[in-house]
């Protein structure tokens, strides 16, 4: 069975795990510091804090956007649920803006259209969706305009660029979140990391991620009390990373740009083996270079007949698993709950009836992508 991602771990990366489990630090050692110091200097941004997953590094980012009660968040309807619910763990209303037809990223004409009418979130989540980055250096410039955080999502995205930046140096934005899921770029087992060039957002992110406690004692509210003294000035978790997870993501990060060049090879070659198909393949905007995490098709529902239950159950048979990538956020029960409804964000409900994930990931060969579109052209017929 075919499946849509896969990690990608080798000798080298089971060594740099072993060296770690033989030494002094399991966590909060060495291996953190690497690992945010290596992906700081790969994106080209000052601060990188290594989290748990990038469900808390959305967290610990809207906390340290200072997103509270009566605030509210907005991000695009097609991401994962985490875009969505770091805004309700801070206790703020989420709404959403819905994507542009072409790139499935957040529409940046609706976004400020919803501004222009008078909305006023206190952050923006942005999703890269696939890896394609959205038009940031709109949104960044809306952000200074309407006085909001701009938090960019691109756990699909590490390794893809926009305009003359990697995604992450935040040079368009103030914090920017990667995921280190297995299915993602690179690999940490679980884990994230938040980026940012604002040493004020890096220290509260520091902070957040180990109970807000602190040992600087400029930060202190008295003097020491001596050597064992700590204080806990903010209420955080703890999100931290191991050694152990960090020593895989700074190997990992050794093989990051073979990562991404293979599936963009994988990609071109689905563009063109796919061409003839009644689906639609993905755009990209001249701006972006993908690090593709996903290759998403839409069905053209003029030329075929088929639904995509039979299409995913007659790629199943021929031993390809599809994926979605995503249900709409708002039309989670969750969501629906607090007044969301059917009809909301068309462009993104719209897509959710015609797209589905193909297989894409650096170990899957050119034979397992030849399976793949032959499989589909059959069921397509
Ligand atoms: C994977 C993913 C997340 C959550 O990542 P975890 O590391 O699993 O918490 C958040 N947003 C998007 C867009 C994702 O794809």
């Amino acid at each position: 069975m075919i499946y849509y991602g896969r990690q990608s771990v080798n000798e080298q990366d089971i060594k740099a795990v072993e060296e770690v489990l033989r030494s002094d630090f399991l966590t909060q050692g060495p291996a953190i510091e690497r690992f945010e110091q290596r992906v700081a200097e790969y994106c080209g941004v000052k601060y990188a804090v290594a989290v748990t997953n990038a469900t808390s590094a959305l967290h610990i980012a809207c906390k340290a956007a200072e997103l509270s009660r009566g605030d509210t968040l907005w991000t695009s309807p097609i991401t994962f649920v985490a875009s969505a619910n770091c805004g309700r763990y801070c206790g703020a209303k989420v709404d959403f803006v819905d994507i542009d037809d072409v790139t499935y990223d957040m529409s940046v004409d609706e976004l400020e259209k919803k501004l222009v009418a008078g909305g006023r979130p206190k952050v923006v989540v942005p999703v890269h969706l696939c890896g394609q980055s959205c038009d940031m250096e709109r949104i960044y410039a809306l952000s200074k305009k309407y006085s909001f955080t701009v938090i960019e999502d691109a756990s699909h995205a590490l390794g893809a660029t926009y305009k003359d930046t990697r995604v992450g140096s935040c040079k368009y934005s103030d914090m920017t979140v990667f995921s280190f899921h297995p299915v993602k770029i690179i690999t940490t087992g679980e884990g994230g990391m938040v980026l940012t060039n604002n040493q004020e957002l890096y220290e509260k992110l520091v902070l957040y991620r180990s109970h807000g406690i602190t040992r600087d004692a400029s930060k202190m509210t008295k003097e020491s009390d001596g050597p064992w003294y700590y204080q806990l000035i903010e209420l955080g978790y703890n999100y931290r990373m191991t050694d152990i997870q960090a020593a895989l993501g700074y190997s990992q990060m050794e093989r990051l740009d073979t990562f991404v060049a293979r599936r963009r090879q994988l990609a071109q070659r689905y563009d063109e083996l796919l061409a003839d198909l009644p689906i639609r393949i993905p755009k990209q905007s001249a701006d972006t270079n993908s690090s593709w995490h996903i290759y998403v098709v839409r069905l053209d529902k003029t030329r075929t007949s088929k639904s995509k239950v039979e299409i995913f159950e007659e790629m199943k048979k021929r031993g390809v698993t599809l994926n979605l990538h995503y249900i709409p956020v708002h039309l989670q029960p969750y969501y629906q709950a607090l007044g969301f409804k059917q009809g909301d964000f068309p462009a993104s409900e719209r897509y959710y009836e015609e797209a589905f994930t193909l297989p894409i990931y650096y170990e899957l060969t050119d034979e397992q992508q030849d399976q793949v579109v032959k499989a589909l052209r059959e069921v397509l017929s």
